[in-house]
């Protein structure tokens, strides 16, 4: 097939000569035709966003390249469609508000704030299929690909699948947009976005932060300085792993104001750190659109491969374009950090550097559960601030796997769950995601990073 993309229909990514190249972690469709008639559908489909959001985020994400920004990023490891209804989508926002207000608070710097939902339906894998009592099926993809239950039928990847995930980003961005520009997010209701979640001593600490931002808010309107406008909306972006490319190409839309291409599936999309192959097909897919993108980096990244994964995503080097989320561990970050960015030198400042404490720190407990500790998602967050400390680079944010729900799935916290409590609320399909008390504490504990 040709790379050459000039000169091609301005409808969707499905008429576009993608290059032909290796792409790992794609599912095996069970019916080609079916297959077809869906890229077809989902290139005729309405973008889910617009090019000029992106563009914005863009220039958010390059204050953040520029030491003026934090970003904060979360949600679930995997959406499932069964979980996306209002009251789930609602707390979830409302976890993410509540710790942009202590980060923003702490920091007295913007929150750049990202959900990672709308899109988030399809996971990579270790293996391509999983054995139970002797029978062997194709592992669990996530929602967009196939189902979780262990039956042959459930397992059968259906391309039907990716218009379900479509329709469902499509509400779930709708709700979004409306809690967020609709009133719900005003700064004068911080209060209330407290409201329903049990308490506990991160509660306790927000609401007394909330008392004196309610106070700040009072002042500001009685001096006659408060734009009511600007409380009343919060900026709120969308982000997911551009991992199934039968979902993401077909999104793909011409920009009529400039002729370039946008994966109209999110505001941010990122690469995994098992499909970041500098030859393969998911590194090109990011370089071709204009959206801005991140690249999910582990402990085995060199200063070779990260600059020439610059090279390829952005060899301008234009701040906001590229971000690096970095995943080392806890045990690892403090040893490998440091000199990767001293070795990129000044290539280290054109780009954003984001943490994902998560990854690098999952571990099975004796019960059998992929958990992971809150004090080593701390302890990796703290490692990476001191590494950036070390490089001269800015810490520029943390992405993490956060519910709204008061889950066990994640082990510590100051309400502690305990190893244990695993079983008693474990209901996440993939890894393992802070409940909100320990999203609450965490935004804390990183809000004194901030302040530092
Ligand atoms: C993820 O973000 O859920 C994920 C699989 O991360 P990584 O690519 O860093 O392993
Ligand atoms: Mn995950």
């Amino acid at each position: 097939m040709s790379t050459d993309l000039s000169g091609l229909a301005t409808s969707g990514g499905h008429d576009i000569d993608w290059p032909d190249l290796p792409a790992r972690q794609q599912p095996t469709w069970s019916d080609p035709a079916a297959l077809d008639r869906t890229l077809s559908t989902l290139s005729t489909f309405p973008p889910l966003v617009f090019a000029g959001e992106c563009d914005q985020l863009s220039q958010r994400m390059a204050a953040v390249a520029a030491g003026q920004a934090f970003t904060l990023q979360g949600g679930d490891c995997a959406e499932t469609l069964a979980d996306v209804t209002g009251p789930n989508i609602r707390d979830r926002i409302k976890t993410i508000l509540q710790m942009a207000v202590v980060l923003t608070y702490g920091a007295g710097m913007p929150i750049v704030k990202v959900g990672r939902m709308a899109g988030q339906f399809a996971k990579p894998r270790s293996s391509d299929t999983e054995t139970r009592d002797g029978v062997t099926l194709p592992a669990y993809r996530g929602d967009m690909v196939n189902g979780f239950e262990f039956t042959p039928e459930a397992r059968r990847p259906d391309p039907e699948r990716l218009l379900r995930c479509y329709h469902a980003s499509s509400a779930t961005l709708n709700l979004v947009r409306g809690f967020t520009s609709g009133g719900f997010a005003d700064l004068r209701s911080v209060h209330a976005w407290d409201k329903g979640f049990l308490t506990g001593p991160a509660q306790a600490r927000y609401e007394q932060m909330a008392g004196h931002i309610d106070r700040a808010v009072r002042f500001l309107e009685a001096s006659g300085v408060a734009d009511a406008e600007e409380m009343r909306r919060v900026e709120f972006y969308s982000a997911h792993e551009a991992l199934v490319l039968d979902y993401e190409r077909p999104m793909v839309r011409r920009d009529h104001r400039t002729g370039l291409l946008y994966d109209t599936s999110s505001h941010l999309v990122w690469v995994g750190e098992r499909t970041r192959d500098l030859d393969g097909a998911h590194i090109d897919f990011v370089s071709r659109i204009q959206n801005p993108v991140a690249v999910k980096l582990g402990p085995g990244a060199d200063r070779d491969t990260v600059l020439a994964l610059m090279d390829r995503i952005d060899p301008e080097r234009s701040p906001g374009r590229l971000t690096f989320i970095t995943r080392m561990g806890a045990g690892r970050i403090r040893d490998v950090l440091p000199p990767l960015l001293t070795s990129l030198g000044e290539d280290a400042h054109r780009v954003a550097w984001v943490c994902d404490p998560m990854h690098g720190n999952t571990f099975t407990s004796p019960s059998g559960f992929k958990t992971r500790r809150f004090e080593d998602v701390v302890d990796e967050v703290r490692g990476f601030f001191e590494a950036h400390g070390e490089a001269g680079t800015h810490p520029g944010g943390i992405h993490v796997e956060l519910t709204g729900n008061d889950v066990t799935e994640c082990v510590g916290g100051t309400t502690p769950v305990d190893l244990d409590d695993l079983g008693l609320r474990y209901e996440t399909l993939c890894d393992p995601r802070l409940n909100h008390q320990q999203s609450l504490e965490l935004a804390f504990v990183v809000a004194e990073m901030l302040e530092r």
